[in-house]
């Protein structure tokens, strides 16, 4: 793992330096979902200091086993509402909120254990209608209602687009969501603090930095090929 872990701070360095910043700049979670405890705690000692993960009780199980010592934990999966009481005092960032409602109720979770959450807004680049996250009209008045919630601070704006064919057609959307970070970047609100643009995994991470990710989300590169169990009917 520790090879492959050095390959992709390489591959980041590069892509970074050619759009005109460091690697320092970019920040690296890995998408630790379907490994287990061992292999996260194995990665975290090869130098990853940010976990993501993407369901609630995979996260609650290995963090019960103390998976993510000596790491920061994020969550950047879709989030049920009824689950947030799970996350909150766990999760440095939750990366998936892609509705006023489900910010209200990490709010209101964030101000009854008395901390100050931090969240990206998702938003559905693609305009698919099985996707979760904000339509790009709708991220300026998300930002306005949530950044009256003292128990959250807004950090930036994160997506996943649809599956492309080509390079060209990812850059696409991944420039649309650069635009749309600029311009909810330029007005200042209370508890928003517009830093992380989270965008780009295994296939197209260079192609999203190379549009302005300073996040990049990566799973595959870093684990191996997920192992999905076939349970037979
Ligand atoms: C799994 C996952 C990733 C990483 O995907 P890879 O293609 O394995 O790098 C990134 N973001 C989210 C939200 C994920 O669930």
């Amino acid at each position: 793992m520790r090879s492959r872990i050095q390959e992709i701070r390489e591959r980041i360095a590069r892509a970074a330096e050619k759009s005109g910043r460091q690697a320092e700049d970019i920040a690296l979670v890995a998408a630790s979902k379907m490994n287990a405890a061992e292999r996260v705690r194995c990665a975290i000692a090869n130098g990853i200091s940010i976990c993501g993960e993407n369901r609630v009780q995979e996260l609650v199980e290995k963090w019960e086993q103390n998976a993510y010592q000596g790491a920061d934990l994020q969550f950047i999966g879709a989030l049920q509402t009824n689950k947030v009481k799970y996350l909150i005092g766990k999760v440095s960032l939750i990366q998936s909120v892609g509705s006023i409602r489900l910010g209200e109720i990490i709010a209101k979770e964030a101000e009854k254990q008395k901390i100050q959450q931090d969240i990206l807004l998702e938003v559905n680049i693609g305009r698919e209608p099985a996707k979760n996250g904000f339509l790009k009209e709708e991220v300026n008045e998300a930002i306005a209602r949530l950044s009256e919630k003292k128990s959250l601070r807004i950090c930036g704006l994160m997506a996943i687009p649809p599956i492309s064919d080509t390079p060209t057609e990812i850059a696409r959307y991944f420039t649309e969501m650069r635009e749309l970070f600029i311009d909810n970047s330029t007005k200042t609100y209370d508890n928003v603090n517009m830093a992380r643009l989270s965008m780009g995994m295994t296939n197209d991470f260079e192609t999203a930095i190379a549009c302005g990710a300073n996040m990049v989300r990566i799973g595959t590169a870093i684990f191996g090929a997920r192992t999905y169990q076939i349970v037979s009917p």
